[in-house]
């Protein structure tokens, strides 16, 4: 006979008490389908990043080739006012909820185009809410493992797509 409450004799059997809502997002986040796209030098370290180094495989995380199969999408390089309204496009065909990560400075802000260009978008989140935004000119895959990570939890905490993470 113990001296124990019927609380600590709960908490010693293993029970868990959680909401439906939360299991939900957090398999939603450890199951992540990316769109497979990219638009300039920034998505040679995205197709690094997915190659058997970084391996993000074991994170949940597998490159898809269909939009309407895609839970996000990784922006990766220069976005040209020619390609806007395939992006659009390609945005509206993923199904909710979705996500996007705008990865090194070109699809940030227009990066090294910022100034001086006429053909260059001075940022995607100007067609489409951007989650996380990782800066560099690339970003290494290290960087977009953080960010992608960053994703993970945002999209299991549930957070609002109004609060963008900037790395
Ligand atoms: S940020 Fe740098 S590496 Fe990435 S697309 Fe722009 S110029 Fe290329």
């Amino acid at each position: 006979m113990t001296n124990s409450s019927p609380e600590d004799r709960v908490r010693g059997a293993g029970i868990v008490t959680t909401t439906l809502e939360a299991v939900s997002e957090w398999a939603r986040s450890r199951s992540m389908w990316q769109l497979a796209f990219g638009t300039a030098c920034c998505a040679l370290e995205m197709m690094a990043t997915n190659a058997s180094l970084i391996d993000l495989d074991r994170f949940g995380i597998l490159p898809r080739t269909s939009p309407r199969q895609a839970d996000f999408i990784i922006f990766s390089g220069t976005i040209t006012f020619k390609l806007v309204p395939v992006i659009e496009r390609i945005w509206d065909q993923m199904p909710d909820p979705k996500w996007a990560i705008a990865m090194g400075n070109c699809s940030t802000s227009g990066g090294i185009f910022y100034h001086d260009s006429y053909s260059v978008l001075k940022g995607v989140d100007r067609i489409v809410p951007v989650d996380v935004y990782i800066s560099g000119c690339p970003p290494r895959p290290e960087a977009l493992v953080d960010g992608l990570l960053e994703l993970q939890r945002k999209i299991a905490a549930g957070t609002d797509k109004k609060e963008p993470i900037r790395l």
